[in-house]
């Protein structure tokens, strides 16, 4: 028997992106908030280094500074219109957390404290500028607690440990999900007038990675196998600090601190390759760099890591070399309780994951896969568009990482995603309850959930001998060497030929567990499906585009080609094989120049 529940509104997710949409389309809609997890252990809780807006706190910044650094640090291909609005909406986005109690860190005089992260500068001497608004490392976590609490003083209804596996599309527009309840393995039917998806990003396509086991693309995965396409999926951002082996994510902010990189021979290497903006460059840019120092044999002590050295007489005698001051003129010197005070849970990380203390030793680190650029297609309403004309789909949304704008491009700026997800969490949930206002309730199809039964059914009753496990290793191994950091036409061929051959493993997936109850087995099957759904998308996307530009960076073409490549890929699952379009994309103020560092 099939559960059926009837929202105006509901929203798959409940991280920043999911819970921002849920506050503000409960103001005037019935609103339900669908999670595989419990809303306070979505992803966005782990983020730490900050959320970024030009409050001009500590010294003189702009938004208009903000939308200029953002679309550089796309490499120009974020559509210039969003940024802008995005840029201009955080200081008021950011005024809003406050208010509604979200405990950010404070400067001596009261005011919301703020942070250098890469890629944010002042414009006019390219030096970087304090624009991370943060509370100490637990950035995200607040932000998660907060709106969280929020929700539940309006009201919203939250349905937790359920799991989205299919949308149901009636005549062309959204009309509701169809989940599945983990702790009874129930199917429920969730009749909609507008659905928003804000599923997060698919990190855990990748070996070494930053992201929850949560972040398997579903909701991207679901919207491609209704036929519609997903944007610009090869650019996918590597941050350049994970712990060594684990992926765990040093935040951005310990080089905002001052901590620098140094590699196997004692230098510190990103001064040859950013030399004005040094260890904080963008993202791209230094996990390349360490990539180079690691293949040149400049690892530590041979191995592929590199450090991430926060000590305080380390990072003093930097600032002391690099003339860096504190807003007040005076020289930037730290201490070893400054450090403890401003990343505590950083050192906590480090002390226990790797026996490692921080403030007197330095981290090891490698780049690990972290963020997700492209996704589904949206306007800047949080509208789901399907080809490239912009043609909003009726009653679809989608915001957050799940979601494609474009305001990342091909690469994101640290502290744009936070931003992102309040931006236009708060947009799509408006949006989305304005448009539930003006339709009615359409009628659904007798058979709405029977898509998933069947397969569900049948993913248990196969007798083949695959275990999940290994299919995703070999996935995660294939992505992470060829569809990584950089990338040849002949690697991501060789993944592509991979990734069909594992699918085709994957119509073979044994189940150990045939239960109704918490089938986690079984879950994680279908969400292994997801992945390798969106890995063959992505490295199909990746080997069609013949350029380097942000994330994306080929040995075999190093240069942006702007010419043929200023463009935003959509890629459609049609019939097993992936097909490729393109959209122009919007430019407004800034003519692409060549990136300096
Ligand atoms: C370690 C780390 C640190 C970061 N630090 C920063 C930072 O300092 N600043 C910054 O700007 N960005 C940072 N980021 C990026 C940023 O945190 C994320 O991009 C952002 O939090 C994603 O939010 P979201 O709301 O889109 O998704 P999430 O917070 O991940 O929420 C996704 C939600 O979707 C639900 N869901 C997923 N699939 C399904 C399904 N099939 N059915 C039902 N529910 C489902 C999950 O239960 C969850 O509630 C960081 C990311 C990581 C991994």
């Amino acid at each position: 028997m099939t559960n059926i529940h009837q929202f105006e509104v509901v929203i798959v997710g409940a991280g920043g992106a999911g819970l921002m949409a849920a506050m503000f389309a409960s103001r005037t809609a019935k609103t339900a908030v669908l999670s595989k997890l419990h809303p306070t252990r979505s992803h966005t809780g782990a983020a730490q280094g900050g959320i970024g807006a030009a409050l001009g706190n500590l010294e003189e910044d702009h938004p208009d500074w903000h939308t200029y650094d953002s679309v550089k640090g796309s490499d120009y291909l974020g559509d210039q219109d969003a940024i802008e609005f995005m840029c201009n909406e955080a200081v008021e986005a950011i005024y809003d957390l406050e208010h509604m109690g979200l405990p950010f860190s404070r400067t001596p005089e009261g005011r919301i404290a703020q942070r250098p992260f890469g890629g944010h500068t002042n414009n006019v001497t390219g030096k970087p500028v304090m624009r991370s608004c943060y509370a100490a490392d637990r950035t995200g976590h607040m932000i998660l607690q907060t709106l969280y609490q929020q929700c539940l003083r309006n009201q919203v209804n939250f349905f937790d440990e359920f799991q989205v596996l299919d949308l149901i599309l009636v005549k062309g527009a959204a009309a509701g999900v169809v989940a599945v309840e983990l702790a009874t393995g129930e199917l429920h039917i969730f009749h909609a007038k507008a659905v928003i998806f804000a599923t997060g990003g698919h990190g855990r396509i990748w070996e070494i990675t930053s992201n929850a086991y949560a972040y398997t693309g579903d909701g991207a995965a679901i919207v491609l196998r209704r036929g519609l396409p997903l944007e610009d999926m090869e650019f996918f951002q590597f941050h350049p600090t994970g712990i060594y082996k684990f992926g765990i994510l040093i935040t951005e902010g310990v080089r905002g601190e001052g901590g620098v990189l140094i590699n196997g021979e004692g230098q510190r290497f990103m001064e040859h390759y950013a030399p004005h903006v040094k260890d904080l460059a963008s993202r791209d840019v230094i996990s390349r760099a360490m990539y180079i120092e690691m293949r040149e044999g400049r690892g530590v002590n041979g191995k592929r890591y590199l450090y991430l050295d926060v000590r305080p007489e380390i990072v003093n005698k930097y600032a002391e070399i690099d003339g860096r001051t504190r807003p007040d003129g005076t020289p930037y010197r730290t201490t070893a309780q400054e450090i403890l005070t401003k990343l505590p849970d950083i050192i906590e990380f480090c002390r226990v994951y790797l026996g490692v203390d921080p403030v007197t030793q330095p981290i090891p680190v490698q780049p690990t896969a972290h963020y997700t650029m492209g996704g589904i297609p949206t306007n800047q309403y949080g509208q789901v568009v399907y080809d490239e004309k912009n043609s909003p789909m009726p009653g679809l949304y989608a915001a957050g990482e799940a979601a494609c704008v474009s305001v990342h491009g091909a690469n994101r700026l640290g502290t744009n995603s936070l931003l992102d997800l309040v931006v236009f969490g708060k947009h799509a949930g408006i949006h989305a309850a304005r448009y539930a206002r003006g339709v009615a309730f359409q009628d659904l199809p007798a058979d709405a959930a029977d898509p998933v039964r069947q397969r569900l059914d049948e993913m248990l009753n196969r007798t083949g001998k695959e275990k999940t496990a290994a299919i995703a290793d070999a996935m995660k191994a294939a992505m992470f060497h060829h569809v990584g950091v950089f990338r040849t036409e002949e690697g991501m061929k060789e993944v592509i030929e991979d990734i069909r051959a594992l699918k085709e493993r994957y119509r073979h997936v044994h189940l150990d567990d045939r239960g109704k109850i918490f089938n986690t087995d079984l879950l994680n099957a279908w969400e292994l499906g997801n992945m390798l759904d969106l890995a063959e998308v992505i490295a199909a996307s990746a080997v069609a585009r013949q350029e380097s530009r942000g994330a994306h960076a080929r040995q075999d073409f190093t240069k942006r080609d702007d010419v043929n490549w200023l463009k935003h890929t959509l890629a459609w699952q049609k019939e097993g094989a992936i097909e490729l379009r393109y959209k122009p994309v919007v430019i407004t103020k800034f003519q692409p120049k060549e990136r300096v560092y």
